[in-house]
């Protein structure tokens, strides 16, 4: 398990994946502030859990 920090509003997500047979290519965005905070082009499907809300994008 990935831990990433939002580089915008400080909110901390876990990261985990499902692997799949075709390349796939995205980008997960903070639930927050919309920023990227994720992407990637493989053979797996990234999805991002919220655990730490921040809201310094706001201050
Ligand atoms: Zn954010």
């Amino acid at each position: 398990m990935e831990k990433i920090t939002c580089a915008k509003c400080g909110s901390v997500y876990e990261l985990s994946y499902t692997r799949t047979i075709m390349r796939d290519k995205d980008v997960i965005n903070c639930e927050i502030c919309h920023n990227q905070i994720y992407s990637w082009s493989e053979a797996k499907i990234w999805s991002a859990r919220l655990v730490v809300k921040c809201e310094n994008h706001l201050k």
